[in-house]
């Protein structure tokens, strides 16, 4: 415990996380705090992480951003979900697509009458049945709570973006409202030998910045949480087996889709990101299984616009800091561990902890019951979203490739274990307080790699046969109407 009265922050690192970071911490304690943001331009950003999920939405109106000033300024685009392709077998393809599917009833997801009426024959796929899918299908987008006329779900959408644009845009959010940001390398950082607190950071200039707390957010470096205060890390590489990234932009191709791609290869996936200006592309594999010549050889094969720049090689080892705030230092973005790409988490990640860390702010200085429990918070909301990536990797069908047959080898973490058995014998998923990722979002990847129940809620055989069908058909004009009536998503980036 330190009753240290906490005033000044300082967030070494200038990337998504550092900036965030800044943008929350001023908007809400800007009036109590001296924030000094420190980061090096020698060094930059890692420059990836451009795809979003929902929750992006309330974060950016919580910080009162305008939606058009943000599209335009960081060339974002809509993104209704993200498209797996040759995940569950090759050439098959399925949407994690954001929001409802088909009609909410009460005791039982809609998800059981669509089994139903599987098994009664009728031909359909259950992202039939996702207004975001459909939309996405034909490119086209609208701001839709509700679909017209009726009580069905509307459209939920997220963002992609240009990353380093974001980050200026947040850069510009927070300067004016009194972030100080300092420019330069820091080669030393002062520790107090009594209790273990970090004292200050030394730039290479010979600028000494001092501060009460410090956020963590140097990137994979993690220079003050693991290179300075050695907390350790949990690895998850037996469960998330691709250690390598590489990037590259192309030319933007037209019309620009409103969702993300992911492509599975021989030995790990491929993501497309389209933006207003261009197209993030990258590879994520397993060096075990995949070169870089080899990558670079499939990353080049199969982008749809002219390359800009040479591949970026990026390694990273999937897992966590074994804890997000230790002494007087926070770990936020890269430098508190990484999942992987795959869904789109790790932004959303940085934003939650920004969030907690407000809530736990430690103004009268550091307790360690509220550091337990930040760091029990953090640590259950990871491993929800790590079980829901896995799931991808376990549960294909690829017999092509040793990679993917190791994958439907490995033993999974308990928890997913569970979740995936309950499902196959009944139907039945059960989303935890908190947890991230709906039960929608979990049916839709369990039958899009292709887990099919045995067995649907008895509440569903109380339709006859020509009921099920009729609400199926329903649902499906209705959600086609509704398409209908939507701009093309390139029209709706045209009008910002
Ligand atoms: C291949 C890949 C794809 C990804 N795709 C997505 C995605 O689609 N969606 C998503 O949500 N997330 C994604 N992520 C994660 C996302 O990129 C990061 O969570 C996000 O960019 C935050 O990064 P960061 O700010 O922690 O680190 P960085 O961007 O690396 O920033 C680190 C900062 O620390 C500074 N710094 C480091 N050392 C020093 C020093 N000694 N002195 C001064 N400054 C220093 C650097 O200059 C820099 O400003 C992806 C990650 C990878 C690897």
């Amino acid at each position: 415990m330190n009753t240290k009265k906490i005033q000044n922050v300082v967030i070494v690192g200038g990337g998504t996380a550092g900036w965030v970071t800044a943008a929350l911490m001023v908007k809400v304690l800007g009036k109590t705090l001296n924030i000094t943001l420190v980061e090096s331009d020698q060094i930059g950003t890692i420059g990836v992480g451009e795809a979003t999920i929902p929750p992006i939405i309330p974060f950016n109106n919580a910080l009162g951003l305008d939606e058009k000033a943000f599209l335009k300024a960081t060339k974002g685009t809509l993104k209704l979900g993200i498209e797996f392709e040759n995940w569950r077998q090759k050439g098959d393809k399925y949407m994690h697509a954001f929001g409802g599917v088909g009609k909410n009833f009460p005791f039982c997801d809609f998800y059981h009458f669509w089994v139903k009426s599987q098994q009664l024959g009728y031909s359909s796929e259950f992202g039939d049945f996702s207004l975001n899918y459909q939309a996405s299908k034909q490119h086209k987008f609208a701001k839709l709570n509700q679909i017209e006329g009726t009580n069905l779900p509307g459209i939920e959408y997220a963002y992609h973006f240009d990353a380093g644009l974001y980050a200026k845009y947040l850069r510009s959010f927070c300067e004016p409202l009194g972030v100080t940001r300092v420019e330069g390398m820091i080669n030393q950082v002062t520790v107090d030998k009594k209790n273990g607190y970090i004292q200050s950071v030394k730039l290479a200039d010979g600028n000494e910045i001092s501060g009460d707390l410090f956020i963590d957010c140097t990137g994979l470096k993690a220079l003050l949480i693991e290179e300075t205060l050695s907390v350790g890390y949990e690895d998850w590489s037996h469960w998330l087996p691709c250690d390598r990234a590489m990037a590259m932009p192309c030319e933007a191709t037209s019309p620009i889709l409103p969702y993300t791609r992911s492509i599975a290869h021989d030995a790990g996936w491929q993501w497309r990101i389209p933006l207003q200006h261009r197209t993030g592309n990258g590879i994520v594999y397993s060096s075990k299984h995949m070169s870089d010549e080899e990558a670079k050889k499939v990353l080049m094969a199969n982008i749809d616009g002219k390359p800009l720049g040479e591949p970026k090689v990026i390694p990273f080892r999937t897992g966590r800091r074994r804890k997000q705030w230790h002494k007087n230092v926070v770990a936020i973005g890269l430098s508190s561990g990484f999942i992987e790409p795959l869904e789109s988490t790790n932004i959303h990640l940085v934003q939650t902890a920004a969030t907690r860390l407000l809530k736990f702010f430690p103004h009268h200085g550091i307790k360690d019951e509220e550091v337990y429990e930040y760091n029990r918070q953090s640590l259950i909301e990871s491993e929800r979203m790590r079980d829901f990536i896995i799931l991808h990797y376990k549960q294909n069908q690829r017999d092509d490739t040793e990679f993917w047959r190791a994958c439907q080898r490995m033993d999974v973490p308990e928890t997913l274990r569970q979740k995936m058995a309950l499902f196959e014998q009944s139907g039945k998923i059960f989303r935890e307080q908190d947890e991230l990722f709906t039960e929608i979002a979990w049916q839709q990847v369990m039958i899009g790699q292709g887990l099919i129940p045995k067995d649907h809620h008895p509440l569903v055989d109380s339709l006859t046969p020509e009921q099920i069908t009729e609400l199926m058909d329903n649902l499906k004009v209705i959600i086609e109407r509704s398409v209908n009536k939507m701009t093309s998503h390139d029209e709706y980036l045209s009008r910002l």
